[in-house]
């Protein structure tokens, strides 16, 4: 496969241009296949593995392809026009390595990042509580005793929390507050006092599971603690500050670019009154207003995307990025799905699947509220 690092432009151009042509064919049928079933199989995790797409955004000296920040952007662009499990699959196997990688060492590196960029383990990201909020208020907790963390507590609304081999799992040290004490621990997810069970079925991003998950007194060797004791907050949140979020941003614009053009192509269809409803002002200014929408989501995604490629630093950019961009999409998958007439509330109707999908991305690497508080934070610090 060639990738943007390795080759010259027309490389990363035909490496696009593979991908869209995978999700315009290959990625519809299972778009069609997951709808049906309501799951994502393994096999489409092998496939995207296989055609190299989980390991596009990682070093090259990891077994990754290397393909810079900016440019993995483009493709998660086109992914996200596809099924939203499809989408996920690709961003969260695009990502998860480098929260680990910032503090993990070398033996832990062996262990966990690389297999997990090769596609031969799976990790899913586990810090959202149901009693506590995301971050220095988390409950979970660990007692040491010897080389052994005993983690108990719970977590819920982990992607991919019944399917991974392991659960990045953000706690604390039983009796501190704030984000001293906390630590991150790679823990098995079918391990002693592990109980991890799918959650019921969601709104939208059908086929992924979501895990419900009781830690009570699992045991957790000290050596697959990633950083130290008082750092795993900063290690659940240095992707959040950064890529991560910038990447769920990208992923926004990519879902309403395919509501966009789902709503282009069904006005330049659909004829009321004897005119197709794209020659009325009302519907052509509404796709205006959502193309303009979309470009202008796209252009702040990646310029914090390009500030944090030549600074490693773009807290107020991203969560910028993320806010505008998961606003607008509900603005744009709204606009499309109403263009589209009664008949695009109907299940046949692709738009259907997209306006409910899209709804999940104002949640996914924090909310609007969240966002907000890291701007203004930003903000004031530096006035
Ligand atoms: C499809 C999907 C996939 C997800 N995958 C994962 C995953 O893989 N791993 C994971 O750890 N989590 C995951 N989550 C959880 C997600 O990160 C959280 O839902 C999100 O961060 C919000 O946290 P919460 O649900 O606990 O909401 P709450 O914290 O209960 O917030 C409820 C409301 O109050 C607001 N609020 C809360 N605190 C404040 C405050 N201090 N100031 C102002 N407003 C506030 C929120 O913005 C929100 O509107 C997923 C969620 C979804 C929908």
């Amino acid at each position: 496969m060639s990738t943007a690092a390795t080759a010259p432009a027309s490389g990363f151009d035909a490496l696009r241009a593979e991908v869209r042509a995978y999700v315009e064919s290959e990625g519809e049928r299972w778009a069609e296949l997951i709808e049906r079933e309501h799951r994502a199989p393994p096999e489409l995790w092998d496939e995207l593995r296989d055609r190299g797409y989980l390991r596009l955004a990682a070093p090259a000296e990891y077994g990754g392809a290397g393909v810079p920040f900016t440019r993995y952007l483009e493709l998660l662009e086109l992914f996200s026009m596809s099924h939203a499990s499809l989408r996920m699959i690709v961003h969260v196997c695009n990502g998860i390595w480098r929260p680990m990688d910032s503090h993990a060492n070398d033996d832990q590196r062996e262990r966990f990042i690389k297999p997990v960029i090769a596609g031969e383990i799976k990790v899913a990201f586990t810090l959202t509580e149901p009693t506590a909020g995301s971050g220095a208020d988390m409950r979970c907790s660990v007692v040491r005793e010897g080389d052994t963390y005993h983690l108990s507590g719970e977590k819920h609304l982990i992607t991919f929390g019944t399917i991974a081999d392991y659960l990045l799992t953000f706690a604390r040290v039983e009796g501190t507050r704030g984000a001293e004490g906390t630590v991150a621990l790679m823990v098995p997810t079918r391990g002693e006092g592990v109980d991890a069970r799918e959650m019921a079925e969601t709104m939208g991003v059908r086929g992924t599971d979501h895990g419900h998950i009781v830690f009570d007194r699992a045991p957790v060797p000290v050596s697959d603690r990633l950083g130290q004791e008082g750092q795993g907050l900063d290690i659940a949140l240095s992707g959040f500050l950064g890529p991560s979020r910038i990447s769920l941003a990208t992923t926004c614009v990519g879902l309403a670019q395919r509501a966009l053009d789902l709503a282009v192509g069904y006005a330049q269809g659909r004829e009321t009154f004897g005119r197709k409803i794209a020659e009325r002002q009302a519907i052509a200014f509404r796709l205006a207003e959502m193309a303009t929408d979309v470009e202008a989501a796209r252009r702040l995604v990646m310029h914090a995307a390009s500030t944090w490629e030549q600074t490693g630093h773009a807290p107020m950019q991203a969560a910028m990025a993320k806010l505008f961009a998961s606003e607008m999409l509900q603005r744009v998958t709204d606009g499309a799905l109403q263009v589209h007439g009664g008949i695009g509330y109907w299940a046949t109707s692709p738009i259907e699947r997209v306006y409910r999908d899209a709804r999940a991305q104002r949640f996914e690497e924090g909310t609007a509220e969240i966002q907000k508080t890291t701007i203004a934070r930003d903000l004031l610090r530096n006035r």
